[in-house]
């Protein structure tokens, strides 16, 4: 029975492992928090330098958890996890500090170590005219391994999908500590896998078994919106009718509670050079469905939107943009927010909405602006929209951006005696659904007294509320179940999903079978033991999540 702290990293320093091994107070309690509203302590915090460290790790886990049933192994990136997915109690391992290498770039494809920051990747991939598109808004601040382990998305999402879309190949540490290759596979290979006597072989013949058995109601699970990243995305994972066989879409999303990625390849896009925004203010949202489906059809780039407290707080807090944005970039906001200033007068609008277009030149991007702006100016009315405003070029579109990405951090900034929840904080509804769903959402928001801007990404139906609270405070607190209770079950009623980017971790684990039912979670849960059969990995997330253990453990300090 492995005992003691020091022990553990003994055990751990044995094995061969090369990377950093950490038990100090300071390194658990810094690795205690992602970006969630929860907190749980590790043992130990270890950064492999290899694959085979990672091997290691995993094997002599698997050998001494019948001996210590504590044991587990979380995976953890740039940890900006919201859902509480980069946190636990025993092994952490950092991906961020040594597996972070470019394995190699070209125009169409990219291989990248899990702990990269997409920021430096992008920097990359750009100098070949190529994006790996599906980047969210915390694009600063993650990794690659957390996009491709969350199943990230973001604004290009309308036009691109998620990174689902784009991983091609990983390289894979299974539960028996070994390292292979997952790649979509034909019926012919899949047979061969299937026949191998090993643990790789159990598993892609256990979960053939199991989805061919259960083949209706697992394609019959899948979300009815857009974008998703809920439960595992088993509907993906084996097509009859093509016959293909793709593990990897049941890893991406995981949340690595399947196994740990060592490797990404990934498919990239041309970036395309010039982009600009056709800005509506909308005196009210009783048309949105009918705008929303209108500015699809022109198939824009991305399609934003926030609402009037958003607007108000950049107002209101204008000169913290200073700080935020420094002299230049702060002045050209200044100057470029004078024409708002006389489109204020026409009334303070509900909601901004931002269609970005985008192209080879400016007069491409300004062509597709002028032909919506066309099409939407006789229902002017229908519509509800105040005013329009032409930003055919990117300086010119910043202002919006800026609003759009940092009022959040902005809030949190200015608000110090309270602190971001995300337990509302992903939603998805079909957007014809939003001008009944929206205003159920504001009254809900307004029962439970939440502090709380909404913005999000109009296309797609899917909403960003975080409300600032003191979670502290028991008085809070026992406002979060009832509050989500309302918010997913409204949201599910109009058939959407909890979740279209940030995933279930600790949060919406315990939700999945509101979502799904109990028939599909418990194939998800089978699915977890086929790959995971002792619990090894990130315990206590997604299918395994139960509400009595994540309340538990919400933070209390801050
Ligand atoms: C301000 C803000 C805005 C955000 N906006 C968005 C958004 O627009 N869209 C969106 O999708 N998300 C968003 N997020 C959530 C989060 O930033 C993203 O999901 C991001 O991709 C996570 O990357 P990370 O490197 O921080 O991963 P981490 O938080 O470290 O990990 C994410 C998950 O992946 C697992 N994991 C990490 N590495 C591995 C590995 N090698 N093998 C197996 N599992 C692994 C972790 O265990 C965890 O479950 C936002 C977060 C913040 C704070």
């Amino acid at each position: 029975m492995i005992t003691g702290m020091s022990e553990l990293k003994e055990k751990i320093q044995n094995i061969g492992f090369s990377g950093d091994i950490d038990d100090s107070d300071e390194i658990r309690e810094k690795y205690s928090h992602d970006a969630s509203m929860f907190e749980l302590k590790p043992e130990i915090v270890v950064a492999p330098k290899s694959a085979e460290d990672v091997t290691k790790l995993v094997t002599f886990v698997a050998e001494h958890k019948k001996d210590d049933p504590t044991l587990s192994i979380t995976a953890r990136s740039a940890g900006t996890d919201m859902s509480g997915a980069a946190i636990n109690t025993s092994i952490i391992v950092d991906f961020n500090k040594h597996l972070t290498k470019l394995i190699a770039v070209e125009q169409q494809s990219a291989t990248v170590q899990p702990g990269m920051f997409f920021r430096d990747f992008d920097k990359e991939t750009i100098k070949l005219g190529a994006i790996l598109p599906s980047y969210p808004a915390s694009r600063d601040l993650c990794t690659v391994g957390g996009m491709v382990n969350n199943n990230s998305g973001g604004e290009k999402s309308l036009q691109y999908g998620k990174t689902d879309n784009y991983v091609t190949e990983l390289k894979f540490v299974f539960a028996d500590g070994i390292e292979r290759v997952v790649r979509p596979l034909n019926k012919t290979e899949l047979d061969a896998k299937m026949a191998q006597n090993d643990f790789e072989g159990k598993v892609y013949r256990e979960l053939f078994q199991l989805l061919e058995a259960n083949y209706d109601a697992v394609q019959a699970a899948r979300p009815k919106v857009s974008k998703d990243s809920t439960g595992y995305h088993l509907w993906n994972v084996w097509n009859r009718e093509t016959g293909v066989f793709d593990l990897a879409k049941a890893i991406v999303g995981a949340q690595g509670t399947l196994g740990l990625v060592t490797e990404s390849t990934v498919r990239l896009v041309p970036n395309p050079t010039h982009s600009g925004l056709l800005v509506l203010f909308l005196k009210d949202i009783n048309g949105l469905g009918g705008l929303i489906d209108t500015v699809v059809k022109h198939k824009p780039a991305t399609f934003e939107g926030f609402d009037d407290a958003t607007l108000l707080l950049s107002m209101k807090f204008m000169p913290s943009f200073l700080k935020m944005l420094g002299p230049v970039r702060f002045i050209r906001l200044l100057f470029n927010l004078i024409p708002d200033a006389f489109q204020l007068l026409k009334g303070f609008p509900k909601m901004v909405l931002m269609v970005e277009f985008t192209g080879q030149s400016t007069d491409e991007v300004r062509q597709k602006i002028k032909a919506l702006r066309k099409e939407l100016s006789p229902h002017r009315k229908e519509f509800s929209i105040n005013g329009f405003e032409e930003s055919p070029t990117e300086a010119s579109s910043d202002k919006f951006w800026i609003m759009r990405r940092y009022s959040f951090q902005l809030l949190r900034s200015k608000v110090k005696d309270k602190h971001t929840a995300p337990f509302i904080d992903d939603f998805v509804v079909n957007p014809e659904h939003l001008p009944e769903f929206l205003p159920k959402v504001q009254a809900i928001i307004k029962k439970y007294k939440l502090l709380a801007t909404i913005a999000g990404h109009m296309g797609d139906g899917n909403f960003h509320i975080i409300p600032l609270m003191k979670l502290e405070d028991p008085k809070d607190r026992e406002k979060l179940e009832p509050a989500m209770k309302e918010v997913n079950n409204l949201v599910l009623e109009y058939g959407g999903s909890i979740s279209g980017e940030h995933n279930d971790g600790l949060v919406r684990g315990p939700w999945l079978e509101a979502q799904y039912g109990k028939e599909v979670v418990d194939i998800f849960k089978q699915t977890k033991a086929i790959f995971d059969p002792q619990n090894i990995f990130n315990p206590n997330k997604k299918a395994n999540a139960t509400w009595e253990y994540s309340f538990s453990h919400i933070r209390d300090s801050f």
